[in-house]
């Protein structure tokens, strides 16, 4: 099969390993290599001021970024039909907080969903405050309700979805139809889906940012992180980053495009580890609540099956009862899993979880346990939170 030009027809795998590797970039090579260097050089002074009209992926300054970066941010943005380019960031909350820096102006209104990711919410609750831009928190399952919600000020919405500890899925159609129409801006933090599992642009997101220190890299050894946008937001996002003096090293952005190639099936051994064990979880007496958008017991699950192309390796699960003391038994004699923030690498992590919220109280039978699913053999994980049930329930009582 071809498309209109002709070209024979990608899909995603085959896209995660063409995307980003131009010629002038690889050379003879597969991959970039790593380009060090801050200064350029230029021949003469005319061509250096011809190179300052537009440095989008030419030689300026090191600021600006080398082959090696420009190779991860091109691929990044191949994954998402119609964008119009991507920037790299130090972090993943480096890209939250400049894409939020590029389109928010004082005086404006930000709508913020509740089940954001906490840096997040500590970004918009202290620097944008002081900054004058007002931060309100909405219901994450709100859908086309959040129309109600608008003010003459409501400049952007930004939405995660699933959210972060308590897994969420918005219906984020509805809510990008009412923001076209008003003229707002819609951010998306999409780091448990990636493009592969719900391209962000062709369902009508401004700006969607990766926390690439997740599933992109996927060895828990970068920090990393990306905001793809499109034609309409692309120059607010260059001159915000540009002006913030944005910058990853080419060491990261290798490391990022070699954990990218392998991305598609990564993921399909998270989907099937965490949904093994999931389902395991649901049969468990000792578990009130599985909180995974691909069971139908998830709140928005209609909507994740409407909109998503498959699930990730995070979810998390409410206990029965039990206080800190029985949750932290359970955790603390785990074998497996490693008790650690961050996830998206290839091996399992747990952490008791306590989700801030603002707009809607967080109710629940007992506490939060945060699983990461990491590539091990799944009976293995299931036999290791098996005993941590059993250490829950007698520390329980
Ligand atoms: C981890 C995470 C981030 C931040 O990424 P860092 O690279 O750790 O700064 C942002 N959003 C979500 C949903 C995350 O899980």
């Amino acid at each position: 099969m071809s498309d209109d030009s002709g070209r024979i027809k990608r899909g995603n795998s085959t896209r995660i390993v063409h995307a980003g590797r131009r010629k002038e970039w690889t050379g003879a090579l597969v991959n970039p290599p790593v380009w060090r260097g801050s200064t350029v050089l230029y021949d003469s002074v005319a061509e250096m001021r011809e190179r300052q009209r537009d440095t989008h992926h030419r030689f300026y300054y090191g600021r600006r970024g080398t082959p090696t970066q420009w190779s991860l941010a091109d691929a990044l943005t191949e994954m998402e039909p119609g964008a119009a380019g991507t920037l790299l960031y130090p972090s993943g909350v480096a890209a939250v907080t400049t894409a939020l820096m590029a389109v928010l102006n004082p005086g404006d209104e930000l709508l913020m969903v509740d089940s954001a990711y906490e840096p997040t919410r500590a970004f918009c609750d202290g620097i944008l405050k002081r900054y004058g831009i007002t931060t309100r928190y909405y219901d994450p399952l709100i859908g086309a309700g959040i129309a109600d919600m608008l003010s003459d000020r409501t400049r952007a919405i930004f939405l995660e979805s699933p959210g972060s500890l308590t897994f969420e899925v918005q219906d984020i159609p509805a809510i990008t139809a009412i923001a076209r129409e008003r003229g707002i801006v819609t951010l998306l933090d999409n780091t448990w889906a990636t493009s592969l599992f719900f391209p962000a642009i062709p369902n009508g997101i401004d700006l969607t940012i990766l926390a690439c220190t997740k599933y992109i890299v996927g060895h828990s050894d970068v920090m990393l992180g990306s905001v793809t946008a499109n034609d309409a937001h692309w120059d607010a996002l260059r001159r915000a980053t540009y002006a913030l003096g944005q910058h990853v090293s080419p060491d990261d952005a290798w490391l990022g495009s070699r954990g990218l190639r392998t991305l598609s099936v990564r993921l399909k051994q998270h989907e099937a580890n965490a949904l093994a064990i999931a389902r395991w979880l649901e049969t468990r007496p000792e578990v009130a609540r599985v909180l995974h958008p691909a069971l139908e017991s998830c709140p928005g699950h209609d909507l994740w099956k409407r909109d998503f192309a498959g699930s990730s390796g995070l979810f998390a699960f409410v206990l029965n009862g039990g206080d800190d003391a029985a949750r932290t038994a359970l955790i603390d004699g785990l074998e497996l899993f490693g008790i650690g923030f961050s996830w998206g690498g290839y091996e399992s992590l747990v952490i008791p979880a306590d989700p801030p919220r603002s707009a809607v109280k967080w109710v629940a039978e007992g506490s939060l346990v945060r699983l990461q699913i990491g590539l091990e053999d799944a009976e293995d994980l299931i036999a290791d939170l098996a005993a941590g049930l059993d250490r829950f329930a007698e520390a329980r009582g």
